[in-house]
C-alpha cells in the first residue's frame, strides 16, 4: 500500500463534535491563542526562506482576520489551540507581511512536512468549496455557513437544504502488461500537461459506478485497453481544486493502444528501463502526486 502520500498525515484534531456548539466556537473566535490559516485566491501564506514554512496569523493579525466579514472555517485543535481558515480573497492586496509571501500549494507542497501540507490542503480545499457553494443548487437562494463552516444551509424559507463540503472522486491507475524484463506500464501524455511529462491514466468517477468499474471504463475509453485485477493502492486529497485521487493498479488483458478519440495526445507501453532513463523529456509527474508514487512503486518491484 502507498503510505505517507503528500497532503495526508494531518495531526490536527478536527473535533467535529464541537463544530455545532456555537457558544464554544464563539469563545475560540475570541480566544487570543487561536490561529488563522489565511488563504488568498487559492494561495497559502509561507515564511520566506530556503524552504517554505507555513505562516499562520496569531495575536492582532488573527483578531483582525477573525473579526472581519471574510468566510472562516474551524479546522480543528492542536492541543488547546484552535485553527481557523479565513478566506481573504476579497482583499485587493494579499495578506502578506514582512518575511512572508503567498505561494500556490502545488509549488510548496513537495517541501513541506506532511502535517503542514495536510493542513494547508484542508484550508484551501474547504474555502474553495465555500466560494463555489454560495447559492443553493436546489432553489437558487443564498446559502449561509453553519457548523463552524462545515455545512452551508439554504436560506430559502421553504427549502432550507443543507449542503456539505464536496469532494470529487477521481480514479488514477497504473496499468501493467506482463512480459519479459518485468513487463511494461501504460503511460500517456496530454497537451495540457508540462512539456515532456508522461503519467498514468486518471478520470472522474461517474454516478452509478464503483471505483473499480470507473478504472476499467476510463482505461478502455481513453486507450482501448481492457483491464482486470483492479487493486486499490491508496488515496490522496488533491484540492486543486476539489478532488480526492483514489489510486489503483490494474493488469491489461488486451494490449493494442488506441487513443485517437479521447483526451490523450500520446499513449504507449514503457518498460522499467525506459522509465528509469526519464530525465526532462520525457519526464515523470510531480513528486507530490500519487501518480509519481504509483510509478515509483512499480519501478521498485523488479
Ligand atoms: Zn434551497
Amino acid at each position: 500500500m502507498l503510505r505517507n502520500l503528500f497532503y495526508t498525515g494531518g495531526t490536527l484534531d478536527r473535533a467535529a463534535e464541537l463544530r455545532r456548539d456555537p457558544g464554544w466556537l464563539a469563545e475560540r473566535l475570541r480566544d487570543p491563542t487561536s490561529r488563522v490559516v489565511p488563504v488568498w485566491r487559492d494561495r497559502n501564506l509561507f515564511r520566506s526562506g530556503d524552504e517554505p514554512v507555513p505562516a499562520f496569523l496569531d495575536g492582532d493579525r488573527a483578531r483582525a482576520a477573525l473579526d472581519g466579514p471574510a468566510e472562516r472555517v474551524f479546522l480543528g485543535l492542536d492541543g488547546d489551540v484552535a485553527y481557523f481558515a479565513v478566506d481573504q480573497s476579497a482583499e485587493e492586496e494579499p495578506p502578506a507581511f514582512d518575511g512572508a509571501s503567498l505561494l500556490d500549494l502545488r509549488q510548496a507542497g513537495p517541501f513541506l512536512d506532511q502535517s503542514s501540507g495536510s493542513l494547508l490542503a484542508f484550508a484551501r480545499g474547504i474555502l474553495y468549496w465555500h466560494r463555489s457553494c454560495r447559492f443553493c443548487g436546489a432553489c437558487g437562494a443564498p446559502t449561509e455557513s453553519v457548523a463552524g463552516g462545515h455545512i452551508r444551509k439554504c436560506t430559502g424559507g421553504s427549502c432550507g437544504r443543507e449542503h456539505f463540503p464536496r469532494t470529487d472522486a477521481a480514479v488514477i491507475m497504473l496499468v501493467q502488461k506482463p512480459g519479459p524484463d518485468g513487463g511494461s506500464a501504460l503511460l500517456a501524455h496530454q497537451s495540457k500537461w508540462m512539456v515532456g511529462m508522461w503519467s498514468v491514466l486518471a478520470g472522474f468517477v461517474e454516478p452509478g459506478e464503483s471505483l473499480e468499474e470507473a478504472v476499467a471504463r476510463e482505461v478502455l475509453e481513453e486507450t482501448g485497453i481492457a483491464v482486470a485485477d483492479v487493486r486499490y493502492r491508496g488515496s490522496q486529497p488533491w484540492p486543486f481544486p476539489a478532488s480526492l485521487m483514489v489510486g489503483f493498479r490494474a493488469t491489461a488483458t488486451t494490449f493494442d493502444v488506441r487513443f485517437d478519440c479521447g483526451e490523450l495526445d500520446d499513449c504507449r507501453w514503457y518498460t522499467r528501463a525506459e522509465v528509469r532513463a526519464f530525465r526532462d523529456n520525457p519526464r515523470l509527474p510531480r513528486p507530490d502526486s500519487i501518480a509519481r508514487r504509483l510509478i515509483a512503486e512499480w519501478l521498485a518491484e523488479e
